[in-house]
Order: structure tokens, then sequence, then C-alpha cells
């Protein structure tokens, strides 16, 4: 099965520009492990969120949708998308198939629109990212987070945590997946309902605070190409500013 040309990743409608994008994953990392890189390899993405001008926000279920879809627009924008992002989507092992229709020549072709091999996609991935933590170690010799970045340079704090986030996805997937099967099972309709709710309040939340990080990660990088700098706060609270050439 042929690899699909990069004309069909655009849609067939020219490379559109920028994406930014974030994932949240089923399990949490253990920072601990021993080989860190094949333990991000092996989490699971539980949703993942994109915003750019051409398709507006999108939500995505399936990390082999989310890589395709990002693989369309020209440059990538994360935040630890290098490490870790590209990582978790490339090592998924869902490969999507495509049928195509040509209505000149009336045939269907399947196609394949990522490589099979993990690396290769991590590659393709890599190749159009970039990475504003990234950028920001090479230029302070140390990490920062996002919660920081976002306060120092917007004002503005982050509404929850990765591990909230973990937590939420295993509630909404216990609440959807499980129990209103076992309140069906003994005829309390009603019960399920309200289980299903709950769940999808969990999964609500989770998705909000995915995309909030989206919506900060592109409010930040479009301070620092407006200002040629962006701030964050330090471990003792202190504002620092750090000059960027981030460009539009
Ligand atoms: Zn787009």
């Amino acid at each position: 099965m042929p690899l699909a040309p990069l004309s069909y990743l655009a849609y067939n409608t020219g490379m559109m520009r920028d994406i930014f994008f974030d994932l949240e994953t089923k399990e949490l990392l253990d920072q601990n492990a021993p080989d860190v890189d094949a333990a991000i390899r092996a989490l699971h993405m539980s949703v993942g969120m994109t915003w750019c001008a051409c398709h507006d926000k999108q939500i995505f279920h399936s990390p082999a949708a989310l890589a395709e879809h990002l693989l369309a627009h020209e440059r990538i924008i994360g935040f630890n998308n290098v490490h870790f992002d590209n990582a978790v989507l490339a090592w998924a092992p869902e490969r999507p198939v495509h049928d195509t229709f040509d209505p000149v020549t009336g045939k269907h072709t399947l196609v394949k629109p990522l490589p099979d091999a993990p690396a290769e996609l991590k590659k393709m991935l890599d190749a159009k990212s970039f990475d504003v933590l990234a950028d920001l170690e090479t230029r302070l010799g140390h990490r920062v987070g996002l919660a920081a970045l976002a306060e120092g340079t917007l004002g503005k704090q982050k509404s929850a945590s990765g591990p909230q986030a973990v937590v939420w996805n295993r509630i909404a997937a216990l609440l959807r997946d499980k129990l209103p099967y076992a309140l069906t099972d003994v005829g309390d309709q009603e019960g399920a309902a309200r289980i299903n709710e709950l769940g999808a309040w969990f999964q609500e939340r989770l998705e909000q605070y995915c995309y909030q990080d989206v919506v900060l990660l592109k409010k930040v990088f479009e301070s620092g190409i407006a200002n040629k700098r962006v701030a964050y706060i330090d471990f003792e609270g202190e504002r620092r500013v750090v000059r960027v050439q981030w460009r539009a």
C-alpha cells in the first residue's frame, strides 16, 4: 500500500500554516522510570485538542487522527511536544487507511497517510514541530512549566494539573463504560442516566483543561512574537523575563 503524498495530507488545499496542540494521557508519567523515553512511548492518549486558523478548535480521541491533522499543517506548535507528545502519538499502534476516489479515472485507491514505523512518524512530526519548552530550555539552561510561563507572561493561571486530568479521564471512562451497565442490568435506568451525566461532566472538564493549555500556549507564543520576550514565575515567586526570537 503506498504512503499518501503530502498533498493528500494537506487535504488537497495547499499547506496550511500554524497549528497549536496539546494532549492528555491515560496514565501518569513515572519520572523515576529507569528509561523515561520508553515510559513516554508506553503512555496512551486520552484526548487531544488543536487550534488553527484554518480549522479552529478540534478535538481528537484517536492519536492517529490527531497526527494526521497536525501533519496537514506547516508548523506544529506545542509545549514539550518533541520530547513528549510526538512520542505518544508516534508509538500509538493505530494506522488508519483511507479510500480515495479519483473522479477522473474513476479509480479507488487505498492510502495509508502515516508510516508504520513509530520512529519514522516521530521524525515527520518533529520536522514540523516548534517546541516552546525546548526553545526556552535552550535559552535558560533549565525547564519552565507552562503554568509559570502563562502566569508570568499573561498573568493567567492554569485551572488544573496533569495528574487531575489523568484521574478525570479514569473516572469518566469508568462512569461511561462500566457502571451504567451494572445499573441497567438490575433495572435502574434512572441511576444509569445519572451516572452517564456525571461521566460526561468529567469528560468535559478534561477536554476544557486540555483546550485551555492550547489557548495559553497560543497566547504566550503570540505575546513572545509581539514583544520579543516572555516571562515566567520562578520557584521563589519572582517574575523573570526571557528574550525570545520567535517568528510569526
Ligand atoms: Zn488547520
